[in-house]
């Protein structure tokens, strides 16, 4: 499946030596954030703080427990490793600046494996302009880590918690939800066929949309930049990595609330509620416990429903309630059951 085609041609990373790959594979990317002072090539990069609070979050991520090289396309796991990390910037309300990569490798990569890698988080820094200011570079015995760092800025005064909720406040999200869970199924599926007889065809259905949920996701900065242009600051906000419900529970936690989710709100894709069918799921399942979709989860003030209406892509979902009523699912039949966390778990 994916790793097959990049080996064409195929440099051995001894071939360059530690200094030459690291400047091969930094060569192409230009800074475009001012407070960049120094980016890569000294013993540390220079940033200029501007007057606002500055953000640090870091991910790692290892083959075989975060990602698949069988269904996974290096360019587009460079994508989402900075996507993910940006969407946890956005995720506080703030603006991303600037990230470090630092990756570990093992002799089954080649050069070229990594140029695809680094591909891939270019255009992601392209995209979401922010500048790669360092990293790290080093040999594992096998397979491939990456982790990421991205710092990001706001000003104090509209940075947003997950302890912010309070009773009666409304619940959105930033879009729809489940898709990057089925895709995966589906991926998953394909790789067992595949591994039990690579003969056999793949086939993925023509499922463009569900697929590219889960290996190229985006970070949802438009809702954050219509968020600031409708002057809404959230009264807390998370983004969907481990799926609707345990990232909801993550909320109630720290803000000491309880919430209901309305079943007919949530926003479940056309495509990926066929593909639940197809797999014997029900799709608000999937949308509920599915991860990865990368929408941001947030709750605002009763005050803001009307502008919140307004907001393309957002939906709005539930409602905060009082802790003791617990964090439930109104039924479309109009019955409450008990949400649980059900994310993804990597133990
Ligand atoms: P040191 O030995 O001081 O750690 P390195 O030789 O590891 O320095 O790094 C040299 C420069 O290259 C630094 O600016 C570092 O941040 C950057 N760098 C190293 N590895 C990576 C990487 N994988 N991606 C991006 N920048 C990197
Ligand atoms: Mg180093």
């Amino acid at each position: 499946m994916a790793e097959e085609q990049s080996e064409v041609k195929r440099t051995e990373i001894h071939e360059l030596g530690e200094f030459a790959l690291i400047e091969h594979l930094s060569q192409d990317f230009v800074t475009q954030q001012t407070s960049t002072i120094k980016a890569i090539g000294d013993d540390a990069a220079v940033i200029h703080p501007s007057d606002a609070m500055m953000l640090v979050s870091t991910d790692l991520l290892i083959e075989g427990i975060h990602f698949d090289l069988i269904y996974t396309p290096l360019k587009h796991l460079g994508y989402k490793c900075v996507v993910v990390n940006l969407s946890d910037i956005y995720a506080m309300n703030a603006f991303p600046t600037q990230i470090t990569v630092s990756i570990a490798v093992s002799n089954r990569f080649s050069v070229e494996a990594l140029e695809e890698l680094y591909d891939g988080i270019r255009t992601a820094c392209d995209h979401y302009k922010v500048d790669l200011i360092g990293g790290d570079t080093t040999s594992s015995p096998k397979g491939l880590v990456i982790s990421i760092t991205a710092i990001g800025k706001q000003v104090n005064e509209k940075i947003v918690y997950r302890s912010g909720a309070k009773h009666g406040d409304q619940i959105y999200v930033s879009g729809e939800l489940g898709a990057a869970y089925l895709g995966l199924q589906l991926l998953e599926r394909e790789k067992q066929i595949y591994l039990s007889d690579p003969k056999i065809k793949v086939d993925l259905e023509n499922q463009q949309y569900i697929i590219g949920k889960f290996l190229k996701p985006e970070a949802a900065r438009q809702c954050i930049f219509q968020l600031a242009k409708a002057e809404i600051t959230p009264t807390c906000m998370i983004d969907l990595s481990d799926g609707l419900s345990s990232d909801l529970l993550h909320i109630c936690k720290q803000s000491n609330c309880g919430a209901i989710i309305f079943e007919e709100n949530v926003p479940i894709n056309t495509e990926a509620q066929l593909m639940a069918i197809k797999f014997n799921l029900d799709p608000i399942t999937c949308a509920l416990n599915g991860g990865e979709d990368y929408e941001l989860l947030f709750t605002a003030s009763d005050e803001d429903s009307d502008k919140l209406r307004f907001i393309p892509g957002v939906y709005h979902i539930g409602e905060i309630v009082d802790a003791n009523h617990g964090i439930k699912l109104r039924t479309n039949a109009g019955k409450f059951h008990p949400i649980t966390a059900q994310g993804w778990k990597h133990f």
